[in-house]
């Protein structure tokens, strides 16, 4: 992939994480998740959050995304503090301005390809044609322009995967959040789907967070961030 080195990375931070601790339970028995974490998401980079298995990444992740509350600290979208956020807000801020991919994929079953692209854009208000276009030019960049009418569970695991970003990319987010997506992939296509991810993040210009616990995913980093223990290292 040609484009992967050809950053879209701007100064302008579109998101930003701070002081942010994340404690679940109380007592003897709580667990420290996150314990102190500042991170910027400048504008169409892609930063790659890498760390072994219970260090924090979906704990951050979903702070990050608005779909956790941080024990404390802030995270900012724009100008906007969404900690704190009321829930209407949020579901806003999630329909328009974020995109998530999620470890288990969480397409809908009964849904086609094409309809799961689509869903999100109807929720949004997006007119038909509009919304036809948008989903014929996605299902085509993520290689499914083939593949439109079948379900989930008549695609392979990287297609699913695939349909995934495709749709988190539906109403045209600033910011992709994606957890793990190389996690169920054969190590031949993580690396594609890691490669599509970065193609389709600098060719649209968007800012992306993606978690893995995968060494090699780092090669297509604008930036990579390390977590341990709920602490960020450099
Ligand atoms: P990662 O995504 O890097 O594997 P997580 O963010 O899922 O890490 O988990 C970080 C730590 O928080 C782990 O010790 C995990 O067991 C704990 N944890 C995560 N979610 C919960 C929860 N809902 N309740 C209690 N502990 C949790
Ligand atoms: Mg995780």
């Amino acid at each position: 992939m040609t484009t992967q080195k050809m950053t879209t990375r701007t100064d302008a931070v579109v998101l930003r994480g701070e002081n942010l601790t994340r404690t679940y339970g109380s007592g003897a028995t709580a667990t420290h998740a996150l314990r102190g974490v500042t991170v910027d998401v400048h504008a169409g980079e892609l930063i790659v959050l890498r760390g072994p298995s219970g260090s924090g990444k979906t704990t951050l992740l979903n702070i990050l995304g608005g779909l956790d509350v941080p024990t404390s600290g802030t995270v900012r979208l724009d100008d906007r503090e969404i900690t704190g956020a009321s829930e209407s807000e949020l579901v806003e801020l999630r329909r328009h301005e974020l995109g998530f991919v999620f470890q288990g994929f969480a397409l809908l079953p009964v849904l086609s390809a094409l309809e799961n692209v689509e869903l999100p854009m109807r929720i949004a208000g997006v007119a038909a044609p509009e919304r036809l276009a948008r989903t014929t030019e996605l299902l085509a960049a993520v290689g499914l322009a083939d593949h439109a009418a079948q379900r989930p569970d008549e695609l392979s695991g990287g297609q699913q995967q695939r349909l995934g970003i495709a749709r988190a990319l539906a109403n045209e987010p600033k910011l992709l959040i994606a957890d793990e997506p190389t996690g169920q992939l054969d190590s031949t296509n993580a690396e594609t789907m890691m490669a599509l991810i970065a193609a389709l993040v600098h060719d649209r210009g968007v800012a992306a967070i993606v978690s893995t616990h995968d060494p090699r995913m780092a090669a297509y980093a604008d930036r990579t961030v390390e977590i341990r223990d709920g602490l960020l290292t450099d």
